[in-house]
């Protein structure tokens, strides 16, 4: 068994597609720059989880993923690092509009993403707009208009304010799908595809979800272009 084989038998990562990198396992191996590690280091993690070990390379590829890997799996990270490194390359003007878009199914776990952007997101100087239902859309909008390089939101409210013409989705260069699977049981469907349409359709495109029934297939086949497939254990 070849070290590469031996990481992925002991950590239960299968991943699917056209020459699929090796992961990273270690923090090292990842290229990240000195800032980044400190930032990761200074919060006591040793090494990268299998999701991140094996996404992170592909992601770094500008490749489209769909994840399938269960909750505290350190899926969060595993998108923002390559998120951060895409926005140090590509500085867009965040007037103009975000340049990564993530969706998640609700608010506490929006907040939390934007938390963990900030956090780790610093050190890259990366600013944040959090978008979500059940409160007023005025600050939200006013946070909008100051601009931010990463937008995280729940569907409904984002494409409250995209039929508003309140954001611009021209610069959307990276789309992250968070939490698929229940982003489609609480009924986003739609407002997911509406939103998914005003993005550029050069993207890349992230999806996570902790299971893989035929109505979350659907549409990653839907959105997703020559995505590799990984598995963190026997998830199905
Ligand atoms: P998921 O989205 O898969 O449920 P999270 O991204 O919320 O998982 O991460 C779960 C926890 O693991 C968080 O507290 C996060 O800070 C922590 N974490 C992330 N990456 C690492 C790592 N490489 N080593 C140790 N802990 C980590
Ligand atoms: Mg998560």
């Amino acid at each position: 068994l070849s070290p590469v084989q031996a990481y992925r038998q002991q950590h239960e990562v299968t991943a699917t597609g056209d020459n699929v990198p090796a992961p990273f396992m270690t923090f090292e191996d990842t290229g990240f720059p000195p800032e980044i590690l400190r930032e990761i280091y200074s919060a006591g993690f040793t090494s990268p989880t299998p999701i991140q070990a094996q996404t992170w390379p592909i992601a770094l590829q500008s490749r489209d993923i769909v994840a399938i890997a269960k909750t505290g799996s350190g899926k969060t990270l595993g998108y923002l690092m390559p998120a951060f490194i895409l926005l140090r390359q590509c500085r867009n003007n965040s007037q103009n509009g975000p340049t990564v878009l993530v969706l998640a199914p609700t608010r506490e776990l929006a907040t939390q993403i934007q938390d963990e952007v900030l956090k780790f997101g610093r050190a890259s100087r990366v600013s944040c707009t959090c978008l979500y239902g059940g409160a007023p859309k005025g600050p939200q909008l006013k946070e909008l208009d100051r601009g931010a390089d990463v937008v995280v939101a729940t569907p409904g409210r984002l494409n409250d304010i995209l039929e508003m013409k309140k954001i611009n989705f021209g610069q959307v260069s990276l789309l992250v799908l968070d939490e698929a699977d229940r982003m489609l049981d609480m009924g986003f469907e739609p407002q997911i595809r509406k939103i998914v349409n005003e993005i550029p359709p050069r993207r890349q495109t992230l999806m996570y979800t902790a299971t893989w029934p035929k109505e979350v297939r659907k549409i990653a086949n839907d959105l997703l272009v020559n995505p590799v497939q990984v598995n963190i254990g026997n998830v199905d």
